[in-house]
């Protein structure tokens, strides 16, 4: 130990303590010292006992100790004394004694008993600061729970009274609220201890209000600070001190309730006990008082809130009403607008078809042309307002995505090839091509982005593509690409594009036209489809748009069947073509089926090739000619080939472009009998591959004999009109009688029934709304008439709806076929073309005797094969996986009025139906195929009719035939896939093992 200070002092010495020390020990300490008696008084205490209690010891040995202790301790203190009587010692009692001034102080005792001398001795500590401490924390504690929990002022205020009272141990508090008008306090809330006796003062509080200044609220209103009074009994300024101290109300304080510094009200508390300031108290209490103040305001704020979100639902329920009234009134206006449009378009359509000056023809197609935009106008509408309005649904049905997009890219192409701009479509191998979606949405989405390429670009080329870039769970997820060459768009501009109503270059957009909405609801599309849509883009250099969009793949896809390819296994093909992408893309397709192709880009370097393939001794089983080329075109070469007789064996494929008919005529006259219109589809490029392989087995009939027991003829039907729109009345009869029929003309559902129950019509054309009875009720009552005659009336939904669920809807009601308005003269002479052959139909009825009338000349078939079953069979199973996609080719080019289409597809299909020596079939392809050169296609839809009942009984021949050749079936799709359809190309044998 080293010295304190550095001074050197002597260590005090102490033996023993003597009697004065021990009594300067007991005087000087702080501990209060006592001997008491088992008789209940004190008997000796120590000095600390008159500093703490303030009264002399004379004093407090004079009366028993107990009259000291708080009335509210006394019988535990009374049987704590008992227990230390009998012998066991306390350590811990703790209780409250009276000091002089009427206050208590908590005291926590040890005590141990002499019993033999009747005294106890006892050490007892002020522990009042402590006991304080903690009720004051129990107070802040308990405020501040009611302040988290409750969920307003109102429910909070007598439960902040009650926790501070019961945590305090005061008798009363009460709550008083500024009322900043009055300037005064108003009591809004007290609370009291449950055993305190405080009616009268509790009521002279509620009753009370004060004024600044006034009274103890008033006091801590004007100070805006915490106020403590010992006895408000001897207070001056305390208006309730008579009904206090008549209750022995004695000790208060206050505090305020603070915001910033702003007073909002005063909390006050009072209790039986006359008592010393607080300040640790009142400080605390100065918080609550600050924490209750910050309660009110965020109760305040959450009830402003609450109210605004009161108003913000409110306004969001506006806002969908607006919306959904927003998107009914367009497609009212769509319908109201499609009314008089249907008559436009309807007479405009007849017009034309009349003996007309070429000037008029030329007025004639403006309007239509001008027509069909406005009405893809109101349609866009539509589905934009329907999109908003989010009532926009896909479909979800299966379809054959190489189809759905080679077909649109088809659409496309005579805009693309009069602008020169070359347009291919590449779908990777992997993608999946039987899915489930809603192919009439990607197509419209496809139709934008490629059609939107076309316009902006005026040079080079547009390419879709598409890959696939997951599988999971059954589902693909497709990555389609559109790359133009075109004008490209500003990097500022090309987000904005996918708004609605927003084009990147408004002058851009006078000189190409659009309304700026494709975008914004191809946007949609894709959201819908669970994928997304960008664009990257360099100005003058191009764009390229792409998208995601998942697809259910359908079951069957899964296990496609490599056999398909078989027949062209190692073929070598030479493909000739300016344009590297088609290349590229004809490379990968032929490659993908296991040919061996050899692609050259020019005329110049094909003949080269196919010079040195001589020489090697490896020629070319078919050579792939892209029609125009700089320099030397296709027809150059093909001419060039077809005068070497080193290339006799060679076939020919021209690539020719859409709308260009002089095209076919330049191939008919090099004799080329394949060629293919851009841009290819693979099924087609399949077909005409195998084909131009495929020897003839028959001759042909040069002299193709009509059926003599034919479909009877469409024409003359007595049609029943439906309709109460006048100028449709007169729109739809002209039509009608266009198409050959006579007809009857009633205008609404009501007058329909009555007509059908007393007339005889062939037909009922019906329009949807009308008054009275609309054309679904008078459908109904139509068919549960008709239940009692046992008859059925083909009837035809002719509805201006255009919404999703119209054609169910009709469906449903008993129609039997649906077109939309305005009507179209091909369409709706296709509808009642199915209608009137359909076996449903109680107007045509075929015998079973009629249909294998000589369908198939059985003996020049199995001649034509030279006995040969499998090679008939595998010849059979083409056939019939290719027959109902040329069918409906031919059904799509009358429909649109597309004589090259017409002539095309009639020709490929005549093609195959000649290899069965099926007479009446080939002959009536070939009737096709004529008026499509001679592009007269007045009677087409009765010769495709025709067709149509030839190829059902040609399939079921031949389906027949191959059964019974004992081999075992299987079905398969166009493609030769495994399918689980039906039709004509069920029941197949495999012939591929
Ligand atoms: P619209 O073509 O009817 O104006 P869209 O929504 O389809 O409406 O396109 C919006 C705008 O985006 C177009 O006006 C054009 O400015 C720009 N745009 C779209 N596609 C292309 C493209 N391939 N090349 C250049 N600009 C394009």
């Amino acid at each position: 130990m080293f010295p304190i200070g550095g001074a050197v002092s002597a260590a005090p010495s102490f033996n023993q303590p003597t009697e004065q020390d021990l009594r300067e020990f007991i005087d000087l300490s702080l501990n209060l010292l006592c001997i008491a008696g088992t008789d209940g008084y004190f008997k000796y205490l120590n000095p600390a006992w008159e500093t703490t209690l303030g009264y002399t010891r004379e004093e407090l040995v004079s009366r028993p100790y107990i009259e000291f202790v708080h009335p509210d301790d006394r019988q535990a203190t009374v049987s704590e004394a008992a227990h230390v009587v009998s012998g066991r010692s306390t350590l811990s009692f703790e209780n409250r004694y009276r000091r002089k001034d009427g206050a208590y102080r908590w005291l926590l005792w040890s005590a141990i008993v002499r019993a033999e001398r009747g005294l106890i001795y006892c050490v007892a500590t002020d522990v009042t600061e402590r006991k304080c401490e903690e009720s004051r924390l129990a107070a802040q504690y308990a405020v501040t729970r009611v302040l988290a929990e409750a969920p307003t002022l109102a429910s909070a205020s007598p439960r902040i009274l009650q926790a501070v009272c019961e945590s305090l141990d005061w008798a009363v508090g009460a709550i008083w609220q500024v009322e900043q008008k009055e300037k005064l306090l108003r009591c809004v809330e007290t609370w009291r201890m449950p055993s305190a006796q405080v009616e009268e003062f509790d009521r002279g509080t509620r009753s009370h209000t004060f004024s600044l200044g006034v009274g103890l609220p008033g006091r801590v209103w004007s100070q805006a600070q915490p106020a403590w009074i010992e006895d408000v009994t001897c207070d001056a300024n305390f208006p309730r001190a008579p009904i206090a101290a008549k209750e022995g109300l004695h000790a208060a304080f206050g505090f305020p309730i603070l915001l910033g510094a702003e007073v909002l009200g005063v909390l006050e508390f009072f209790s039986h006990e006359i008592q010393q300031p607080d300040a640790r108290l009142l400080e605390m209490m100065s918080a609550i008082g600050s924490q209750l103040g910050q309660f009110i305001e965020r109760k305040d704020s959450e009830d402003a809130l609450r109210v605004y979100a009161r108003d913000l639902e409110t306004a969001r329920r506006r806002a969908e009403e607006a919306t959904r009234a927003k998107s009914e009134f367009l497609a009212n206006i769509s319908h109201e607008i499609r009314t008089p449009m249907n008559a436009m378009i309807g007479m405009t359509e007849l017009a034309l078809s009349t003996r007309i000056t070429r000037e008029q023809r030329e007025y004639l197609n403006t309007i239509q042309g001008s027509a069909d935009a406005l009405l893809t106008l109101v349609n866009d509408l539509l589905d934009f307002s329907k999109i908003e309005a989010r009532k926009l649904q896909l479909d979800h049905v299966g379809f054959n995505l190489r189809d759905a997009l080679e077909d649109t890219m088809r659409v496309l192409a005579p805009r693309a090839h009069k602008k020169g701009v070359e347009l291919a479509c590449h779908i990777h191998p992997d993608v999946p091509d039987a899915l489930t979606g809603d192919p009439l949405r990607l197509r419209q989405i496809v139709v934008n982005l490629v059609g939107n390429a076309i316009k902006f670009t005026d040079h080079g080329e547009v390419v879709l593509r598409v890959q696939a870039e997951s599988r999971r769970n059954g589902n693909a997820q497709l990555r389609f690409s559109v790359t133009d060459t075109g004008i490209g768009i500003a990097p500022e501009k090309q987000v904005v594009i996918f708004e609605a109503f927003s084009q990147a270059d408004s002058s851009t957009t006078r000189r190409y036209g659009g309304t700026g909405l494709g975008l914004a609801i191809s946007a949609q599309l894709v959201e819908l489809m669970g994928g997304t849509i960008a664009v990257e883009s360099q100005p003058g250099r191009g764009s390229k748009f792409h998208f995601t969009a998942s697809f259910e793949v359908q079951r069957l896809e899964a296990e496609k069947q490599v056999s398909r390819w078989r027949t062209l296994t190692d073929l070598p093909v030479l493909i000739v073509d300016d344009n590297a992408t088609n290349r590229r893309i004809l490379e990968e397709v032929f490659t993908n089926w296991h040919m061996r192709p050899v692609a050259v880009e020019s005329g110049a370097s094909a003949l080269a090739t196919l010079e040195k393939s001589v020489h090697a001794n490896q020629p070319f089983a078919v050579v792939l000619l892209d029609g125009h080329m700089p320099d030397m075109d296709g027809f150059a070469v093909a001419e060039r080939i077809s005068q070497d007789h080193r290339y006799a064996g060679m076939k020919l494929v021209m690539l020719t472009s859409a709308g260009q008919p002089q095209d076919v005529a330049r191939c008919h006259k090099l004799g080329i009998s394949t060629y293919l219109t851009k841009p290819i589809k693979q099924s087609e490029l399949f077909d005409v591959i195998v084909s131009a392989i495929s020897q003839p087995l028959v001759e042909r009939p040069h002299a193709p004999r009509l059926r003599k027991k034919s479909q009877p003829a469409q024409r003359g039907l007595h049609v029943l009109l439906a309709e109460d729109n006048q100028v449709n009345q007169l729109v739809a009869t002209r039509i009608f009688e266009k198409l050959g029929h006579q007809v009857t003309v009633v205008s609404n559902g009501r007058e329909a029934l009555a007509a059908v129950q007393s007339g005889n019509f062939d037909l009922v054309a019906m329009d949807v709304q009308m008054p009275e009875m609309d054309g679904l009720d008078a459908t109904s009552a139509i068919r549960a008439w008709e239940k009692t005659t046992g008859t059925h009336i083909p009837i035809i939904a002719m509805t201006a709806h255009a919404m999703k669920g119209d054609r169910e809807r009709c469906l449903a009601a008993g129609m039997d076929a649906y077109t939309s308005k305005p009507i179209r003269i091909r369409e709706l002479e296709q509808a009642i073309a199915e209608l009137i052959n359909s076996p449903s139909s109680a107007k045509v009825p075929v015998s079973k005797a009629e249909q294998t009338d000589g369908v198939i000349d059985h003996a020049a078939l199995v001649a034509g094969v030279d006995g040969n079953r499998r090679l008939l069979r595998e010849i059979v199973r083409l056939f019939l996986a290719d027959c109902p996609q040329r069918l409906a080719e031919i059904k799509d080019a009358i429909r649109r009025g597309d004589a090259v289409a017409l002539g095309r597809a009639a020709h490929t299909l005549k093609g195959s139906v000649g290899n069965f020596a099926a007479k009446n079939a080939f002959a009536a392809a070939q009737r096709l195929e004529t008026m499509g050169r001679d592009v007269d296609l007045d009677t087409a839809s009765d010769a495709c009719v025709t067709l149509e009942s030839e190829l059902a009984l040609l399939t079921e021949e031949l389906r027949k035939l191959t059964m019974s050749s004992s081999i075992r079936a299987t079905r398969t799709d166009k493609g030769g896939r495994e399918k689980d359809g039906q039709g004509p190309a069920s029941a197949l044998p495999d012939t591929s093992s």
